[in-house]
């Protein structure tokens, strides 16, 4: 198999360092090994610029739905009622486990290109007044366009509504004040901007909304609050742990932090967006989200035109050494590219090369 770049919104293009880590066996009731999922905890909650005072991260296996199912199972309870916020897939998604669990629950949704807003939130909740959660995504990774979670926040603190946040591809690669907000429940997972290996996610929380799950979750293995309580002792997980993907994630967030942290990292993911986006754009391939509402994560492409075959665009490009993304959407013919890995200027413009070659050919 020959070695792509992959320019995909997770699992993406890790780093030797983190790859090497998983050359090692562990055992998960060693020292060692409990220390280094301490400090992972300690970690992210100091890449977030929390106190460890009021905020504390659970870490669960699985892959990043699973931590999403996890909290919201935890986090609404029975007697509750969840407001989701959808604009893309992993919010559908989020609708879907409501139905699953059998969850109150009502729904916003917009079109894919539109952030919702928060003046109809808002009379969403006053006429609605058993709402006692919002959840939405913050970057809708289906389409690459960025959730104005600022408001939402201000607007839950204000009304005294508990707010869970889908960062799974944001965090890390995007700054936010999660303590400024007053977000209630973060969730992500190992393999996106902090750039590990798929294998669990984690949910930032605030300590005592989290101690307030207690007893709530109606499934023993996704109960967010038993496996809280047992990590929090010493670091011991509970039920057998990915031990490969979380000395790579350790090592990933050393990376993370040797970058200069989510700063430094959103400015490297920027410019890489950017560069795609104009690049491709004089190639007459636009990007789907305006660019006032992209993220600096992954970017939609629509096809340039209705001969563009985009099996032979993709097996072009992965002969040339880069794996892009199929689309996400119905109603339109699109492609995505995500730029949040070991991915900088040099490979983008390698890129953009070769797709400037193919349009040409
Ligand atoms: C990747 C992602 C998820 C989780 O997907 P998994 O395949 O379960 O890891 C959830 N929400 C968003 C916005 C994502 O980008």
């Amino acid at each position: 198999m020959s070695i792509c770049k992959l320019l995909t919104p997770g699992p993406l293009s890790t780093s030797d360092e983190v790859k090497n880590q998983m050359l090692v066996d562990r055992c998960t009731w060693d020292n060692d090994y409990k220390m280094i999922t301490q400090k992972i905890r300690k970690q992210l909650l100091s890449v977030a610029h929390l106190s460890e005072e009021d905020y504390t991260t659970v870490l669960l296996q699985g892959s990043g739905s699973f931590a999403v199912e996890a909290t919201l199972n935890s986090a609404v309870s029975q007697d509750g009622k969840c407001l989701f916020i959808v604009n893309g897939a992993y919010g559908e998604r989020m609708v879907e486990m409501g139905n699953r669990m059998s969850l109150d629950y009502s729904v916003y949704r917009t079109d894919y290109h539109i952030i919702p807003n928060v003046n109809k939130v808002r009379k969403l909740i006053e006429t609605d007044t058993d709402i006692t959660h919002i959840a939405m995504v913050h970057c809708e990774t289906t389409t690459g366009i960025l959730n104005p979670i600022e408001d939402m926040a201000k607007l839950c603190n204000d009304n005294d509504i508990t707010f869970i946040v889908d960062a799974m591809s944001s965090f890390g690669g995007i700054p936010m004040d999660i303590e400024k907000m007053g977000i209630d429940f973060l969730i992500s997972s190992a393999n996106k901007c902090i750039q590990g290996v798929p294998g669990f996610g984690f949910v930032i929380a605030k300590t005592d909304k989290l101690i307030g799950t207690q007893g709530k979750s109606s499934s023993l293995v996704m109960d967010l609050y038993d496996q809280w309580v047992v990590m929090n002792k010493d670091g011991k997980w509970r039920y057998t742990s990915p031990t490969h993907v979380v000395a790579a994630f350790s090592k990933a967030l050393d990376e993370l932090f040797e970058e200069g942290g989510v700063e430094e990292r959103y400015a490297r993911y920027c410019r890489n967006n950017e560069i795609l986006r104009d690049q491709l754009s004089s190639f007459g391939i636009k990007a789907y989200i305006t660019d006032e509402l992209q993220s600096p994560i992954i970017t939609t492409f629509l096809f340039p035109s209705d001969r563009f075959d985009f099996d032979d665009f993709y097996k072009y490009i992965k002969e040339r050494g880069f794996i892009i993304y199929p689309g996400k959407l119905t109603d339109e013919d699109t492609f995505r590219i995500g730029n949040i890995e070991e991915i900088y200027e040099v490979d983008i413009r390698r890129l953009c090369k070769i797709i400037s070659t193919y349009m040409e050919g």
